[in-house]
């Protein structure tokens, strides 16, 4: 989508804080992060949300980008994360993405 702020920064087309990537998804740091790491996983192919059928190798890739963020990050004592579908849900950009959220007691709120 060439309208799409995610396609273009998994095209590297304008810059971003990558912590990992591979041929299936690439992860950086939230620009407006909520926690001392928020961490953006997203597929590299646009997919709108997490119900737009999104090819099962695709979510792999996406739950292992997970581990991955966690690892980089030091995420040991446990994280948060998030996906956002649609309007009432909060979803600003409209490409598919995981908030990994982590790095101070998250409590018992929703984010
Ligand atoms: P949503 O509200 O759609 O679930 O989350 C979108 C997230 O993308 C927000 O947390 C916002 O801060 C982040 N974001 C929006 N534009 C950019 C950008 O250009 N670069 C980065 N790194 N994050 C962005
Ligand atoms: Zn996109």
């Amino acid at each position: 989508m060439s309208d799409c702020i995610f396609c273009k920064i998994a095209e590297h087309e304008i810059p971003a804080t990558i912590v990992y990537e591979d041929d299936f998804v690439i992860a950086f740091d939230d620009l407006n992060p909520q926690a001392p790491v928020h961490t953006l996983v997203i597929p590299k192919a646009h997919h709108e949300s997490i119900i737009d059928d999104v090819p099962a190798e695709v979510l792999a890739a996406m739950a292992h980008a997970v581990s991955e963020v966690a690892r980089i990050k030091g995420l040991e004592e446990g994280f948060r994360v998030i996906s956002n579908k649609g309007e009432a849900a909060g979803q600003t950009v409209m490409h598919l993405h995981l908030h990994v959220l982590g790095g101070k007691s998250l409590g018992e709120s929703l984010i």
